[in-house]
């Protein structure tokens, strides 16, 4: 690891002037993505800028037919809250599956969102649940926050404070993990509103992205009979040492059906 200075703002006004105009000033979360490419020498900033002492940033609160999770509440928190099980309950337990405890310790809402790592488990749930993604400057639809390969429409400067959940009548996320870290290699959220039904699949391609063809199917039936017959073309997912492409794509539909029915078992209850 390179040398560099360390800020810890007390405020969120004082960390956007630390970091405004500055490309070689980084964000400093969890540092469970970060410090690792700094130790392998991935990446190296002059300065890194820890959130961890702002207030305005941590927390969980329903407002209405929300709930807010602040960009700093690691992943533990959003396990062991009751406010998130009883509004969304598909949120906890995908917390609750990922990494290890030292991982749900660190890492956080905004940091795994910001890195849009293509196998991360909450894009899934924010693209899925048609979240919007808070910043200090504007609101960000999910529809347009995830770009692509670690890619976002964050720009330079920008700072997550939180994401605006909407609550569903149902939701579910199944995913097939990784042993090891237990990054998806494919995982599916499902979600269905009053608006209709939305299905965002993470680890299979190199962004997160919605699977229109079974949303309008489910749209019709709730039900995972619905997804028969429907097929996710490999052209363009993922491929490596772990799972192919063609083995990513047939997870994919069988992900999603497990998702309708716990989905559906959770709203019956
Ligand atoms: C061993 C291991 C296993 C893991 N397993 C899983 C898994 O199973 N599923 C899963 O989803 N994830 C997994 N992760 C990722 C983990 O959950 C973290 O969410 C992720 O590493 C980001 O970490 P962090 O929150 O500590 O952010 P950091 O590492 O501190 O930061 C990550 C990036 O986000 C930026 N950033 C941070 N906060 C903000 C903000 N508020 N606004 C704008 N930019 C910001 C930083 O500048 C940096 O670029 C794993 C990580 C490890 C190390």
């Amino acid at each position: 690891m390179y040398d560099f200075s360390y800020h810890k703002p007390a405020s969120l006004d004082e960390a956007a002037s630390l970091i405004s105009g500055r490309d070689d000033v980084k964000l400093l979360a969890g540092g469970m993505s970060l410090i690792p490419a700094l130790k392998l020498r991935l990446a190296t900033y002059s300065d890194l800028v820890d959130l961890g002492a702002i207030d305005a940033l941590k927390g969980i609160r329903r407002e209405g037919n929300t709930l807010v999770i602040g960009a700093m509440t690691p992943h533990a928190e959003v396990v062991a809250s009751a406010e998130v099980e009883r509004a969304i309950p598909a949120l906890a337990e995908l917390a609750g599956g990922i990494g290890d405890p030292l991982v749900r310790n660190r890492g956080t809402m905004g940091g795994s969102i910001a890195n849009a790592d293509p196998a991360a488990d909450y894009p899934a749930s924010v693209l899925g649940l048609a979240a919007t993604v808070v910043t200090n400057r504007r609101e960000i639809a999910a529809d347009q926050f995830f770009l692509g390969l670690f890619e976002t429409a964050l720009k330079p400067g920008e700072i997550i404070t939180a994401v605006r959940f909407p609550i569903p009548e149902a939701a579910a996320y199944c995913k097939f993990p990784q042993p090891a870290s237990r990054f998806a290699l494919a995982g599916v959220f499902v979600a269905k509103t009053a608006g209709g039904v939305r299905v965002a699949v993470t680890g299979a391609g190199p962004s997160v992205f919605r699977f229109k063809e079974a949303e309008a199917a489910l749209a019709k039936k709730f039900d995972p009979a619905a997804l028969d017959g429907i097929e996710v073309r490999p052209d363009g997912l993922n491929s490596d040492i772990h799972a192919s492409a063609e083995y990513r794509a047939s997870c994919v539909v069988v992900l999603a059906r497990r998702a309708v029915m716990k989905a559906r078992e959770a709203g019956a209850r």
